[in-house]
């Protein structure tokens, strides 16, 4: 099995250069600054050690590492993911989120429009994220309206053109102070990523 890993966005170079500034970004009234990509790191790069540590025997590929703050193209990322055989292999993206009002919290995880094999994955993912956050008192933004299901649908590009079930996470708002203090907390990304990898391997030992 081929577990595609997918860090949005760029993170910090060693000049402390925010690779996708202006955007992905928010500056709080403090001065303080959340970078988005910079946390799809953080807690990605946890969720890759649990599944090679773990689960030795998956073939865990990234579309980019974790300490690489590249801002890598959307279509590379997809290209790296469909040069496996989409029956063998899932695609994970990985992205905290932002709103219009900077006040909306909550985690998210969307798949393409329909039903589909990824439907599998975000629920797995999704129950295991929901009863971690349900005991943190944290928010779960459903859908249920679309299809009972726990994703929402939306067509994100690399969602849209990967070939194997694929799934995009947004863990927190980071342009939410409430969120955004919980999102760069060590503990809060090692237990969020520990259930996301939770999840993954309840979805691939149901297969
Ligand atoms: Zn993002």
């Amino acid at each position: 099995m081929n577990i595609v890993l997918d860090y949005g966005h760029g993170g910090i170079d060693s000049y402390g250069k925010y690779t996708t500034a202006p955007h992905k970004m928010f500056t709080y009234p403090t001065g303080e600054v959340a970078y988005e990509g910079f946390f799809n790191r953080q807690i990605g790069g946890l969720v890759e050690i649990y599944l090679r540590s773990h689960y030795p025997q998956y073939n865990v590929i990234t579309t980019v590492k974790a300490t690489d703050y590249r801002d890598v193209h959307l279509s590379y990322r997809v290209k790296v993911a469909n040069e496996f055989n989409p029956e063998e292999t899932i695609f994970i993206s990985l992205h905290s989120n932002a709103s219009f009002e900077h006040t909306a919290r909550g985690f998210e995880i969307y798949t393409t429009k329909g039903i589909t094999k990824s439907d599998g994955l975000a629920t797995c993912i999704g129950d295991s994220v929901k009863k971690y956050y349900d005991e943190m008192g944290l928010r779960v933004r459903q859908d249920y309206i679309s299809d009972g299901d726990i994703d929402k649908e939306l067509d994100f590009y690399v969602l849209r053109k990967t070939r194997c079930p694929a799934v995009l996470i947004e863990a927190l708002f980071f342009d939410c102070w409430d969120d955004y203090i919980i999102l760069k907390d060590p503990a809060y990304q090692k237990e969020f990523a520990w259930n996301v990898y939770l999840g993954i391997i309840k979805y691939l030992n149901n297969l």
